[in-house]
């Protein structure tokens, strides 16, 4: 029986998303998502040829418990032995990791010791990779890093305007992140235009509860909106994006904040929800919009396309010539009244949208929705899972 499927891990805080890929094929075989972990509500949803099942976890309700009943459903269905390798999604590979890389010891010391960069999802990463080795220890496990692709951009686009020592030292810097999102859909623009990915130059607007644009030129990453950590930049759900790091001051020298509210402030109360008052989801923004013609939902929707906007325009700077915008994430692939308000304000970019169009390319469709004569815009459903298990499968079959 032939091995050539990739189990891709996906660990959150307190959750699991996995799936098993064919990456030649790009065929899912069966996938999934473990929630509510660490509770006792735990349960994990699976997908197998057109069944949906749903099966609650038992104590500890944990990570391992998810893979466990994973790996028990894999060998229910006789697919274990399809198994080439497991792929798992790292967020921080700081300065260390370019490429996907095989997990030895000292890889997961290294990530560990990047920790302090992502101290939010390194370690729940990791948790996950320990978990998939302890079910097959026998199989590659390989680290698939989301600040990867942005390994590429120049100093000028990282460092920022502080001592330079603290950079040295310390590793203050801007990494990005998103990028296994930003590199799928670039890649799949240059097919779309029938071209070399490393002759395409595209912005991507990955547009979700988090969100971050990308200049890449020539196939590279040459700038990015977020940076040390996945705070700064445009606007996202619950994150402020770029405040004056004054703010910061203020509120902890006459306000009273300590620095644990600070983050919580921004982190977890600004963006949609902070501004609106409303709610993080942009589907309710839209609503209230729409059919309550709300001042506030309105104005929410506009800072936030006018910063994404900003951001697009200023990536003319990065790059050498201009192929076309991309938007995806879940706002980016499924909002026309967000991407109509961000392109409408690109007009000096030689970008319209076909609004006909622009309302048809949604819930997971893929398309242009440009008009004719204007500068190219797709909407690319992203499949951060699908580049994972390539990555991984080339880099297994390489070392073997
Ligand atoms: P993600 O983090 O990529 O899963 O994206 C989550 C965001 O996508 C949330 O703000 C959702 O409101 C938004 N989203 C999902 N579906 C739609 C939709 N049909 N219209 C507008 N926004 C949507």
């Amino acid at each position: 029986m032939s091995k050539n499927a990739v189990l891709v891990i996906n660990c959150g805080s307190s959750s699991l998303k996995f799936s098993l890929i064919e990456p030649n094929s790009s065929k899912v075989i069966i996938s999934g998502v473990a929630e509510r972990l660490l509770s006792a509500e735990a349960f994990l949803k699976t997908s197998y040829a057109g069944t949906k099942t749903s099966t609650r976890l038992n104590p500890p309700f944990d990570h391992q418990t998810a893979v466990d009943v994973i790996v028990a459903a894999l060998y229910e269905h006789n697919l274990v032995e399809h198994l080439l390798a497991v792929g798992h999604r790292l967020v921080h590979g700081g300065e260390s990791y370019s490429q996907p890389t095989v997990i030895i010891d000292a890889v997961k010391q290294r990530i560990k010791e990047l920790a302090k960069l992502a101290p939010l999802h390194n370690p729940v990463n990791l948790i996950g990779v320990e978990a998939a080795e302890k079910a097959f220890a026998d199989l590659p496990q390989v680290a698939v890093f989301d600040t990867a692709f942005h390994q590429s951009m120049p100093e000028k686009a990282f460092i920022y305007g502080i001592p330079y020592k603290l950079y040295q030292q310390h590793g203050i810097r801007r990494y990005g992140f998103h990028g296994t999102s930003h590199y799928f859909v670039g890649k799949q623009a240059a097919k779309l235009l029938h071209k070399p990915f490393r002759s395409t130059s595209v912005i991507s607007a990955h547009l979700g509860n988090g969100c971050s644009v990308t200049a890449i030129d020539n196939g590279q990453s040459v700038d990015t909106s977020m940076g040390l950590t996945p705070l700064e930049g445009v606007v996202m759900g619950t994150r402020s994006g770029d405040v004056d790091p004054g703010i910061i001051f203020h509120l902890i020298q006459q306000l009273n904040y300590s620095a644990t509210d600070v983050d919580k402030l921004l982190n977890k109360e600004s963006g949609l929800l902070g501004i609106s008052e409303m709610s993080n989801d942009c589907r309710t923004i839209e609503e209230a919009i729409i059919n309550d013609e709300d001042a506030r939902a309105n104005l929410t929707m506009d800072i936030f396309c006018y910063r994404v906007a900003k951001t697009i325009a200023s990536y003319m700077a990065s790059l050498s010539h201009f192929d076309g915008l991309i938007f995806t994430g879940g706002i980016g692939e499924n909002s026309n009244l967000v991407r109509s308000r961000i392109v409408n304000s690109l007009k000096l970019l030689n970008l319209e949208l076909d609004e006909t169009k622009n309302t048809e390319v949604r819930f997971g469709k893929s398309g242009l929705i440009s008009k004719q004569g204007s500068n190219n815009c797709w909407v690319i459903a992203t499949n951060e899972e699908q580049v994972i298990a390539e990555q991984t499968y080339q880099l297994i079959s390489k070392d073997k």
